[in-house]
């Protein structure tokens, strides 16, 4: 028998190839007792591994492949929990005490945490091997001793390979006599880099990948055979033969090493409540914040705050909810505005705690939807977002209060699909830059294991003439990359607070960004009950502070009136770019039918809007019993109540729950076991053996058959499309509210959308498009006037300088410090602007203030020195009258190039007299004049997507932009078949089609042609 105690998982990042259950599945299929895990200094793959060896009755070992001072590999195995603390802590040091993505661990450090590690003398790359290797015997001895001594004479082996390499055999012959001499005892290794020989050449490539060269480039990292692949305990034996005791060893490693587990209740940190019960402080609080947010407290408020405590009581949740409640009360009391977001706002305890703003007692929302007390080993995940510029700052508070030791950020690990397979292994194949380019653009968001498939299946690929032949291998290989982890990144939001230091239950280092993270994703993180608080960047949180704060009038975001008509009116002609949640085209276009009136319209359309309703066929009948054209007729009494909000419609996770609760007695933790039960098992059995536990309960309560079976007919088939209400409350608020904003203070709230870009659906060229429309008038940048961001100016909106490419951070400020600036030559002797940035500065109009002759400018510019810092040589300035400007559509081309955006003129303007003679309308003739027949329009093409669909076949959707405002264009599959390469590879479209009738200026496409 023999057990794999050298073994890299994907997470040893381009370098193994097999995935953590392939690995784990062939120590099942040759009953090995035990495999062992040693990804290149990480642990990324520990949750995985333990968990799919357990699954499989294989005993984990969990250990890694440490790169030490002198850049060689060492491989350690943890014996025991303790062990484990002592690898997470090695690796820490080793990350954070060197530069990042170099981790080296030091003697020093191996020593100091060397208890219950197993130390093997590692690889090819291992400071014994390689002196042997050089016949430098004596050193190897030396070196062969030091390890000894540090790990200890029972937990140190020579490392035995057999690669086949030339040279290797004699070495490790050699090394086995000096370690016999020393009594150092020798195990055989693996060091597994896939499961199957057939796999060497995708392991191969990525290695070019890893280490940035081609197949045809040499690299010592690149492995000379294919012998590193799971070899079974006989192909083991056989290659040891030599030397027995090697193979025999690894059983007694494995042995050794003791099962522990790696999640601990224990992790959970504790609120520091100055000596008083967290239960105590949390009720305390609660009713403070109770008696605040609803002045007087009847008795349902009361039962259902009791109700929710008992729970989060019971489950020992208290200490989670003051964390949170405190860190909500640190935004508040610094200005930052922020809003709870998700299942938390089923939680009346979170509202009173001002940690989420939806009324979840007034809105009926069932509490066991956010915790399920049956399912009480699942933490509670609240998330909220941020003013996106001061995230961060809440994030260090976070790390001060509970210690650097104690606080870090999750990770995430970026996988390969389509795109990013191609574009690195390409690259590795020797592939011409630009051809990788116009690949990789032209890929669909597909999984790297479909490319080949895609060529049939998507019109854009099909007709791209591209030559399959010359990318077969490419894609084969990008198919055995699918899903591969490429390296670890940074979770944007998921902060980490831990009970114990966080460098005892995973390693800890350094992102790009700067923040520390963990070695574990957001699925290990629930494995492993360590508490995670989301603390999100919502740029809109950031806009909505702009506006409230520019506007000349107080404006309070949170009381503004919920029954506005004008707000109403404005979403009702689907005029909403730019409005939270309710400014894509099936949002647009849904609103425009839905023709709302209340906020609980609004709440209902997020909801409505979203893959699982769609798919789920809720929107038409939403819409007809809306309207009044399909009855409103409750099979039960007890029904209008849970669902006259959303006209009968089943659409919210809570309704099922609701349902559940009042009409088949289930307590609220069965009701949500219910749901999740349709959410996730959607096989036939299952839901009859629900269906008829839930009939039986129904007829007991009083329900007929008849009825009973209805009533399950209605939550069956929203089988998992439906949302939670409480996240489309809390979105479809802040939905309603910016569209007061956009009706109310479009200039204010247009301007501050473009100053925090890149957010929401449209471009910020459509935004200015769309203020223009409004009749806004947007005033270009202007060294004189112009600040950072975009500003307000007699109720004009003037583009802001940070808006100019290249222009360098620290120069804004001092721009605006200066002015105001009397002449060019003063402006370039004060501001000290590099030569590019004063050429953008020109081509955008900046210095029209100067001088409105921008080719003069270009010219005058010249003048000064060329180089780094443009500077004023007064002898070579001369008189430059009779130079010519620019054109118009010149101009409008500069500052798009410039500005990304143009405020003067529009591009489609400078051919529609043409496109006038063609019969082209504008998006104003379609909305005003509906034409019945065939009509035909042009615009900037924005953001071409297929949602996925009810029929399963495509529907392209995407929305063209003209001088006068939008136009929704939908392309069924048979149009898209044919214009598929037209559509994902221009820029402007001509489009020719007919009106759709449902809904506002939206076109369906019978043609469509490249506008050049
Ligand atoms: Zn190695
Ligand atoms: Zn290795």
């Amino acid at each position: 028998m023999f057990v794999h105690l050298h073994l890299h998982t994907p997470f040893s990042f381009l370098d193994a190839v097999s995935t953590i259950n392939e690995l784990v599945q062939r120590a099942a299929d040759f009953e090995m007792p035990g495999l062992a895990m040693t990804d290149h200094n990480n642990l990324s793959g520990a949750v995985q591994f333990h968990k799919a060896c357990c699954q499989a009755g294989v005993k984990p070992i969990i250990g890694a492949e440490v790169t030490t001072e002198s850049g060689h590999h060492l491989t350690l195995l943890a014996k025991s929990r303790v062990g484990y603390a002592n690898l997470c802590q090695l690796l820490s040091e080793a990350h954070l005490s060197n530069e990042r993505s170099h981790p080296q661990a030091t003697d020093q450090m191996l020593r100091e945490y060397a208890e219950d590690i197993i130390a093997l003398s590692g690889c090819w790359h291992s400071e014994v091997f390689s002196l042997a290797c050089e016949r430098r015997y004596a050193q190897a001895e030396k070196a062969m001793a030091k390890y000894r001594d540090i790990f200890g004479p029972d937990d140190f082996y020579v490392e035995l390979q057999e690669k086949l390499y030339p040279r290797q055999h004699a070495t490790d012959k050699a090394l086995a006599e000096i370690a016999e001499k020393l009594r150092v005892p020798v195990v055989a290794t693996g060091n597994v880099h896939y499961a199957d020989e057939s796999q060497y050449k995708v392991q191969d490539v990525l290695t070019c990948v890893r280490t940035l060269t081609t197949v045809d480039e040499p690299h010592p990292e690149r492995k000379i055979n294919a012998e590193f692949y799971f070899k079974s305990p006989r192909q083991m034996a056989e290659l040891f033969c030599w030397a027995p005791e090697a193979v025999a060893n690894t059983l007694r490693i494995a042995e050794q090493c003791q099962e522990y587990e790696l999640s601990d209740d224990r992790y959970l940190p504790r609120f520091d409540t100055n000596g008083c019960k967290p239960t105590q402080l949390l009720r305390r609080l609660t009713y403070e914040g109770a008696h605040q947010r609803y002045k007087r407290l009847n008795a349902k408020i009361s039962r259902r705050l009791e109700h929710e405590l008992d729970i989060i009581e019971q489950l020992g949740f208290a200490d989670y909810f003051l964390e949170v409640w405190d860190v909500a009360r640190e935004a508040r009391r610094r200005g930052i505005r922020y809003a709870g977001r998700g299942s938390a706002a089923d939680s009346a305890v979170a509202y009173c705690l001002y940690i989420t703003d939806v009324d979840a007692v007034a809105r009926n929302l069932s509490f066991e939807r956010f915790i399920n007390p049956e399912r009480g080993d699942n933490l509670p995940d609240i998330d909220i977002d941020f003013d996106a510029r001061y995230r961060d700052d809440i994030a260090d508070y976070v790390t001060r209060k509970y210690g650097e030791d104690k606080v870090a950020t999750v990770c995430t690990f970026q996988t390969y699909h389509a795109r990013g397979a191609i574009r690195d292994l390409a690259k590795a194949l020797g592939f011409p830059l630009e051809e990788i380019h116009r690949l990789a653009k032209l890929m669909p968001h597909i999984n790297a294991d479909g490319i080949e498939q895609a060529f049939d299946h998507f019109p854009e690929l099909r007709d791209s003439r591209l030559p399959l032949y010359k990318y077969r291998q490419l894609f084969e290989l990008c198919s055995q990359a699918a899903g591969l982890p490429r390296h670890i990144g940074t979770h944007l939001g998921g902060v980490i607070i831990s009970g114990q230091p966080l460098n005892t239950i995973s390693p800890i280092q350094e992102a790009a960004k700067g923040c520390r993270i963990i070695q574990f994703d957001k699925v290990d993180v629930e494995d492993l009950r360590l508490l995670k608080l989301d603390l999100l960047c919502l740029r809109m949180l950031s806009a909505v502070q702009d506006t409230v704060t520019t506007t000349p009038q107080q404006l309070d975001f949170n009381t503004i009136p919920l029954d506005d008509k004008d707000t109403y009116k404005l979403l009702n002609s689907a005029e909403t770019a730019g409005a939270f949640q309710l400014e894509s085209p099936a949002q647009r276009n849904l609103q425009s039918r839905l023709q709302a009136d209340n906020i609980e319209d609004i709440v209902a359309s997020v909801a409505l809007i979203r893959p699982g309703p769609i798919k789920g066929n809720m929107v038409e009948p939403f819409l007809a019993r809306r309207h009044g054209r399909e009855p409103l007729a409750y099979v039960d009494p007890r029904l209008e109540e849970i669902l006259k909000d959303t006209y009968g419609v089943v659409l919210f996770q809570e309704q099922v729950i609701e349902i559940a609760v009042r009409i088949a007695g289930f307590t609220g933790g069965e009701a949500d076991q219910l749901r999740r039960a349709l959410t996730h098992h959607r096989d036939k059995d299952k839901m009859q053996a629900i269906g008829k536990g839930f009939i039986r309960k129904a007829m007991q309560r009083g329900c007929t058959q008849q009825v009973a079976q209805t009533i399950f007919s209605y939550i069956e088939g929203y089988a998992g499309y439906g949302f939670c209400e409480a996240h489309a409350a809390a979105f479809g608020d802040t939905g309603y509210k910016t569209t007061y904003l956009l009706t109310h203070y479009p200039a204010y709230f247009y301007a501050a959308l473009l100053s925090n870009q890149p957010m929401g659906y449209f471009p910020p060229h459509t935004l200015i498009n769309e203020a223009k429309r409004r009749g806004i008038r947007v005033l270009g940048p202007d060294v004189n006037h112009s600040q950072v961001s975009f500003t307000v100016e007699d109720g004009a909106i003037r583009v802001g300088l940070k808006q100019v490419k290249e222009m360098p951070e620290t120069l804004l400020g001092q721009i605006v410090r200066g002015q105001p600036y009397s002449n060019l030559y003063e402006f370039m002797r004060q501001a000290k602007t590099p030569a590019n940035v004063a050429r953008n500065l020109a081509l955008c109009g900046a210095f029209d203030c100067f001088d409105n002759n921008r080719r003069r400018v270009l010219w005058q510019l010249g003048a000064f020195r060329p180089g780094q810092q443009a500077q004023l040589d007064l002898d070579q300035v001369c008189e430059l009258q009779d130079i010519e400007d620019f054109t118009d559509q010149e101009k409008c081309c500069h500052e798009w190039g410039v500005l990304g955006l143009s405020p003067t003129w529009h591009p489609l303007q400078f051919v529609r007299p043409k496109l006038v003679r063609e019969g082209v309308l504008t998006a104003q003739q379609i909305k005003q004049q509906r034409p019945a027949g065939a009509v035909k329009v042009a615009g900037l093409l924005i953001r071409p997507h297929r949602p996925p669909t009810r029929s399963g076949r495509t529907v392209v959707f995407f929305t063209l932009e003209d001088e006068t405002g939008l136009i929704d264009v939908t392309v069924f599959q048979n149009v898209y078949e044919q214009y598929g390469k037209e559509i994902f590879s221009s820029s402007v479209l001509l489009v020719e089609g007919h009106l759709d009738h449902r809904g506002t200026a939206s076109i369906i496409a019978d043609r469509i042609e490249k506008l050049s």
